[in-house]
């Protein structure tokens, strides 16, 4: 039997519209095989998540993703931390507190070009979890000022787009620290949003694994099947591990499925098993 995993999800403690506990649930009536967890800055879902994996008999590998100064944007997952999350916990925190920072800037260049929307409204949404920029698209959508969440990122929200503030980042090379340094394997995110020829994230790729980057995750809901194997090959090239996941944020993006992606994600099983002899597990 093919057994299929998901190594990029997202939960009520971020941008996920599922709790840690109906996230594994959902997973493992999609005959998931095993999960990871993996927040914006923020591993407050992993334990709950992990209880519900050992009832259920679904495997729940913790994780989290971060967003590193880089145009225009790079993402980078950790999976499992050794040492315990508490040598990250107190960078999260910093990066959740610089977040917080950027949210009411959204919202107020938003209302100056003339939509009436509260922050308020965002962190509802987002029930007490990490507010991002996805509550922020819903909150225009549900108003009826876009009408997806895509049109929203696409309009305003997305890098270069009017309504769009940086916050302040770890650079790659200290997000890879700082993940290793707790334990944890660092992994380039979805490489195909970094827009980049072959040759371009070639030595991309060789620069991060100088500075101690572990994998990529070549598998991914919006690459091509050509794209995958262009990254897997990387990854060989690179001696990199190999991930794969969905980013599944359940009704935030109600295009992506868990485990399928858009339809054609296939996450082999045996990449789990690599990742976790990669760090003793
Ligand atoms: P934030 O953490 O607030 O920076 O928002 C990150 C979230 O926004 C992640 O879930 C991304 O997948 C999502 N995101 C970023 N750019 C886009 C885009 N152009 N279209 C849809 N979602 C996006
Ligand atoms: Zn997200
Ligand atoms: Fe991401
Ligand atoms: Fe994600």
């Amino acid at each position: 039997m093919f057994l299929i995993i998901d190594l990029h999800t997202h939960t009520t403690a971020s941008d996920g519209s599922l709790t840690p506990v109906e996230l594994v649930r959902y997973a493992y009536n999609k005959g998931i095989a095993a999960i990871a967890v993996t927040d914006h800055d923020t591993m407050t879902g992993v334990e709950s998540a992990a209880e519900e994996g050992k009832k259920l008999g679904i495997e729940v590998v913790p994780g989290v993703e971060i967003s590193v100064d880089f145009k225009p944007e790079m993402h980078l997952l950790g999976y499992f931390f050794n040492k315990g999350y508490e040598s990250i916990f107190n960078i999260l925190k910093e990066l959740r507190e610089k977040r917080e920072q950027r949210n009411p800037k959204i919202i107020k260049k938003l209302n100056e070009m003339g939509f009436d929307i509260t922050l308020s409204e965002a962190e509802s949404l987002a029930m007490g979890g990490i507010v991002g920029r996805p509550h922020i698209a819903r909150v225009m959508m549900n108003k009826g000022y876009v009408s997806s969440i895509a049109e929203a990122f696409d309009k305003y929200l997305a890098s270069g787009r009017p309504a769009y503030f940086k916050k302040e980042k770890l650079n790659p090379e200290e997000g890879i620290s700082v993940i290793a340094g707790a334990g944890g394997i660092p992994v380039l995110a979805h490489p195909v949003h970094l827009n980049m020829d072959f040759s371009q994230l070639d030595s991309l790729l060789g620069n991060l694994a100088d500075k101690g980057l572990k994998g990529i995750e070549a598998y991914y809901t919006d690459n091509t099947e050509e794209q995958t194997m262009e990254f897997v090959r990387l990854a060989d090239k690179h001696n990199l591990l190999v991930t794969g996941g969905s980013d599944f944020h359940g009704s935030f993006k109600t295009d992506i499925e868990i485990g399928i992606g858009k339809g054609n994600l296939k996450v082999p099983y045996i990449l789990l098993e690599k990742l976790r002899k990669a760090c003793g597990q």
